[in-house]
């Protein structure tokens, strides 16, 4: 059996988590701070703020640069709906940008053709884990005076240009999902250089309050004003120390999902039946996904049939994602229609997600490659 289990737990992890929990603060505590500190100098930003999950964290980047009603933001039609759902919650619109055929990456020239007088800001998708174009987007954004946001759910732990995810944007977000690179359980973090904004979204994370009831309690206060209409988004003091311990050993799990890639890339490469997404030089790519396109011409079958003859035979195949404008809820609240994106729509029908996680062997692996090249060339024309 190939396991499907995604985080990896050390008896370091189940300790540092014991810990926290004999002392008196379960939440809101030291160890978020301590966390808070050790993330973001590992991306290399000046501030990270705790959430509870990578949603909050999109939702607060998108509350600390105040989208409103009649605001537009441009996103990648391939993503997890939780992109555009962000700006929904603050009653923005999202604008469906259509990706790159090789990479799925958010293509910046349909960015700038997609780019408004109403366009507030830009969230960037590192799909698969891999960092987008930020040099390019950077200078777009700098142009037309709009935000760039990097949705990095996928990109911890990688690198553009020797600059670390999280540092490529001024509002970075991350998830700590167990499916994720590391994890809290649930959790989020959202980086960036900016105190004025880590300030608001501190404040967001807590119902839009000024002060956190431990520091009331040391100032001997119970006053308290609340500026804004925040959520209760806070991530407790052991999922911070969680996080404190696993962040040590996200570099080895990193180096361990690219070798797993390059691993499929070598089988993979002698077949006309299926391609691996392309990755563009000075990238490193974090490897939450290793995702390929099935050359449908020269299949028998349609995608939908190779998942469930590869689930058959015990493999964890997914598919990530169906385009966000093609879910019901969109069509229905934007009137948004199949045709927005043709190059996303195009790829959702080829796409696999294949396992990839450092729990893996390498004996695994070539089994996964094995038995992927074998249903294909029994559905070969
Ligand atoms: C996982 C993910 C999210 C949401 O993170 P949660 O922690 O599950 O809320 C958002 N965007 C992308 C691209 C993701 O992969």
């Amino acid at each position: 059996m190939i396991s499907h289990k995604s985080q990896t737990i050390s008896p370091e992890d189940v300790q540092a988590v014991a810990d926290v929990l004999q002392c008196d603060w379960l939440t809101t505590g030291p160890k978020v701070a301590e966390f808070e500190r050790a993330f973001a100098d590992f991306v290399g930003a000046k501030e990270a703020v705790a959430v509870s999950n990578g949603t909050a964290a999109l939702h607060a980047a998108m509350f600390a640069l105040g989208i409103e009603p009649g605001d537009e933001v441009l996103l990648p039609a391939m993503t997890f709906a939780a992109t555009a759902n962000s700006v929904v919650y603050q009653g923005g619109r999202p604008i469906f940008v259509d990706v790159d055929v090789e990479s799925l990456l958010l293509n910046p020239g349909q960015v700038e053709a997609k780019l408004t007088a109403s366009t507030k800001a830009i969230i960037a998708v590192d799909y698969a884990g891999q960092p987008c174009d930020y040099e390019r987007l950077r200078a777009i954004a700098d142009k037309h005076g709009v935000a760039l946001v990097a949705d990095a759910c996928h990109a911890l732990g990688g690198s553009y240009q020797q600059r670390p995810v999280g540092s490529l944007a001024q509002l970075n977000t991350f998830s700590l999902h167990p499916v994720k690179n590391m994890t809290t359980g649930e959790g989020g973090v959202i980086t960036t250089n900016d105190a004025e904004l880590a300030r608001k979204m501190r404040g967001f994370r807590n119902h839009g309050i000024d002060s956190d009831s431990h520091l009331r309690e040391s100032n001997g206060t119970w006053y308290y004003e609340m500026h804004s209409l925040g959520f209760n988004y806070r991530l407790t003091d052991f999922q911070c120390a969680l996080g404190l311990s696993q962040l040590q050993r996200l570099p080895g799990w990193i180096a361990r999902r690219q070798e797993i890639a390059r691993q499929y890339d070598s089988a993979f490469l002698a077949s006309s039946l299926l391609q691996p997404l392309s990755v563009r030089a000075g990238v490193s790519h974090a490897y939450h996904l290793y995702v390929v396109k099935l050359n449908l011409e020269k299949l028998t079958v349609d995608r939908t049939a190779v998942f469930k003859r590869l689930r058959a035979r015990g493999i964890n195949v997914n598919v990530h994602y169906i385009p966000v404008h093609l879910h019901p809820f969109y069509a229905k609240k934007f009137g948004v229609r199949r045709g927005l994106c043709p190059l996303a729509e195009k790829a959702y029908r080829r796409i696999l997600s294949l396992p990839i996680h450092p729990n893996l062997s390498d004996r695994d692996v070539s089994e996964v490659s094995t038995v992927v090249l074998e249903t294909l060339e029994e559905a070969s024309r």
